[in-house]
C-alpha cells in the first residue's frame, strides 16, 4: 500500500493553496476565541464536495467534458449560499475555500444562511454563448439535487452573470417547477432584485466610508486605484466618485489605464461596452496590473482574483488603504506585511459582503413574491454594511487585533453558537 502523503507544512508563500490560507485565518480566529478543538474539525473543512463531469457538445460538433463543483461548507446558520465561477483555475482547493469564506461572511453580515460555492473549469472567453448556456444547463442538472430554495442557493461570481442565473433558473425549474428563489442576481424581469447587480461595489463603497469615517480617512480628493473592472470593479468604480474620491487607475485581465487626476469612469465603461476592455479608453495612459497594485495611491481595491497581493509585491504597496472587494486578494503572508507597514485592509468577508446581503433580499422578495422599490434595497444595505462594520471595528478595538481577525472571531462564534443550539455536536 502506498504510504499517505505527509501532511502539507503551512507555509506563508505567494502559492499557499487557497483553501490552508482561509483555514489558517479561521486557526487564528479559533485560537483567539479559545474555540474547542471537537468544534474545530467541524468547521475547518467542508461538510459536502460535489465534483461532477459536465460533457458539452460543442459549437464544430465536438464533445468535451468540463469538470464542476459544488461545495457546501456549512449550514448551521441556514440554507447553504454562494456564488458559481467560471475560470480555467478553478479546482476543488479554490472552491472549498471560497466556500468556507461564503460561511464567514455571512456570519458577518448577519443574514440567515451558510456558505457554499461552485465553480466549472472552462475559459468562458473562447465559449459561445450558444456552449455557455449548454454548459450552465447540464451543470445546474447536474448539481440539482444538493440545492433547493431552503437548502442550497447559487448566485453569480466571476465570468457569470445575471444571464447565467437565469438559464440556472430554468434548468431547475424545468425539473421541479417554476422556482425563481433558486438563484440570486436574476435579471429583474425574473424575479430578480433591484439593486442585484450593483450591490457588491455598492456595498464596498459603504465599507469604506464607514472605515474612513471611523479611521479618519479623508475620501475626498482620494486617489483610488482597482483592479478588475467587471461587476465588482465597474460598480465600485462608478459609485466611489460620489464620496469624491478620484479613480486615477484601473484594469482588466487585458492590462490597465491610468490618469493623474482622474478617469472619466463612465466613458472607460462605455469604451469597456464597445471594445471588451479597458484597455485604450480615450486619454488615458497604460499602465500593467502589477504596476496598478503598487501606484502611489490612498485606496487600492482589488476586485478580480485571488492572491494579487503577495509576499512579492506586499512590500511595495504604498495605499493607506486596501480593500478586499475580491475574494482573498492578500495571501496570509502579504497580509502580515501590510500590517506590519501600517496598511489598513478591510477584509473580504466584510468588504465585499454588499452581494451577499442584496441576494438574500433577492431571495426573501422572491419567497414573498413581493418587489421592493431600489431606494429600499441600497437603504437595507447601507444598514447591514454599517452595522457589519461597527461590529468589526469595536471588536478590533477592544480586543487590539486587526479588522480581519476581528471579522473572523465575530463570523466563528455565530457559526459556533448556531451549531451548539441546533445539536450538532
Ligand atoms: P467578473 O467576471 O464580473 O469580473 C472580473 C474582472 O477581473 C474582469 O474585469 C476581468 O477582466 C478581471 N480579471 C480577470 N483575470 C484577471 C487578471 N489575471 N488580472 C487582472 N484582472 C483580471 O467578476 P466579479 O463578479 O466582478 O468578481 C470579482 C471578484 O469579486 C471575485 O473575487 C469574486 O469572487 C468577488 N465577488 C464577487 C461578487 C459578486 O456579486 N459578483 C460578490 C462578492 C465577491
Amino acid at each position: 500500500m502506498t504510504p499517505a502523503p505527509a501532511p502539507r507544512a503551512v507555509s506563508l508563500a505567494y502559492d499557499m493553496n487557497p483553501f490552508d490560507a482561509v483555514k489558517l485565518f479561521f486557526d487564528r480566529a479559533a485560537d483567539h476565541i479559545g474555540l474547542a478543538d471537537e468544534m474545530r474539525e467541524v468547521l475547518r473543512t467542508s461538510y459536502r464536495e460535489l465534483t461532477v463531469q459536465v460533457p458539452i457538445r460543442m459549437d464544430d460538433g465536438q464533445l468535451k467534458v468540463f469538470t464542476g463543483y459544488r461545495v457546501q461548507h456549512n449550514a448551521a446558520r441556514g440554507p447553504y449560499k454562494g456564488g458559481i465561477r467560471y475560470h480555467p483555475d478553478a479546482d476543488l482547493d479554490e472552491v472549498r475555500a471560497l466556500a468556507a469564506l461564503m460561511t464567514w461572511k455571512t456570519a458577518v453580515v448577519d443574514i440567515p444562511y451558510g456558505g457554499a460555492k461552485g465553480g466549472v473549469q472552462c475559459d468562458p472567453t473562447t465559449m459561445s454563448e450558444g456552449e455557455k448556456q449548454r454548459l450552465t444547463r447540464r451543470f445546474t442538472q447536474m448539481i440539482s439535487y444538493i440545492l433547493g430554495v431552503n437548502r442550497d442557493i447559487p448566485a453569480p461570481d466571476v465570468n457569470t452573470d445575471a444571464q447565467t442565473m437565469a438559464w440556472m433558473m430554468d434548468a431547475y425549474s424545468g425539473r421541479y417547477g417554476y422556482t425563481p428563489a433558486i438563484v440570486t442576481g436574476k435579471p429583474v424581469e425574473l424575479g430578480g432584485s433591484y439593486g442585484r447587480d450593483a450591490a457588491t461595489g455598492r456595498g464596498v463603497v459603504y465599507a469604506l466610508a464607514e472605515a474612513a469615517g471611523d479611521l479618519g480617512i479623508e475620501l475626498d480628493g482620494a486617489a483610488v486605484a482597482i483592479q478588475g473592472f467587471g461587476n465588482v470593479g465597474s460598480w465600485t468604480a462608478r459609485l466611489i466618485g460620489g464620496r469624491g474620491c478620484r479613480v486615477v487607475a484601473v484594469s482588466d485581465v487585458r492590462g490597465g489605464i491610468y490618469k493623474e487626476d482622474g478617469l472619466d469612469v463612465q466613458a472607460v465603461y462605455d469604451h469597456v461596452r464597445e471594445s471588451g476592455s479597458v484597455v485604450d479608453a480615450p486619454a488615458t495612459e497604460r499602465i500593467t496590473n502589477d504596476e496598478l497594485l503598487e501606484l502611489d495611491v490612498d485606496v487600492l481595491i482589488p476586485a478580480a482574483l485571488d492572491r494579487v497581493i503577495n509576499d512579492r509585491n506586499a512590500q511595495n504597496v504604498k495605499a493607506r488603504v486596501v480593500v478586499e472587494a475580491a475574494n482573498h486578494p492578500v495571501t496570509p503572508a502579504a497580509d502580515a506585511i501590510l500590517q506590519d507597514r501600517g496598511v489598513v485592509v478591510i477584509p473580504d468577508i466584510l468588504a465585499n459582503a454588499g452581494g451577499v446581503t442584496v441576494s438574500y433580499f433577492e431571495w426573501v422578495q422572491n419567497i414573498q413574491q413581493f418587489r421592493w422599490e431600489e431606494d429600499h434595497v441600497n437603504d437595507e444595505l447601507r444598514k447591514t454594511m454599517s452595522r457589519a462594520w461597527k461590529n468589526v471595528h469595536d471588536r478590533a478595538a477592544v480586543d487590539g487585533i486587526p479588522l480581519r481577525l476581528a471579522a473572523f472571531a465575530i463570523a466563528v462564534e455565530k457559526v459556533e453558537r448556531a451549531a451548539r443550539l441546533r445539536g450538532y455536536v
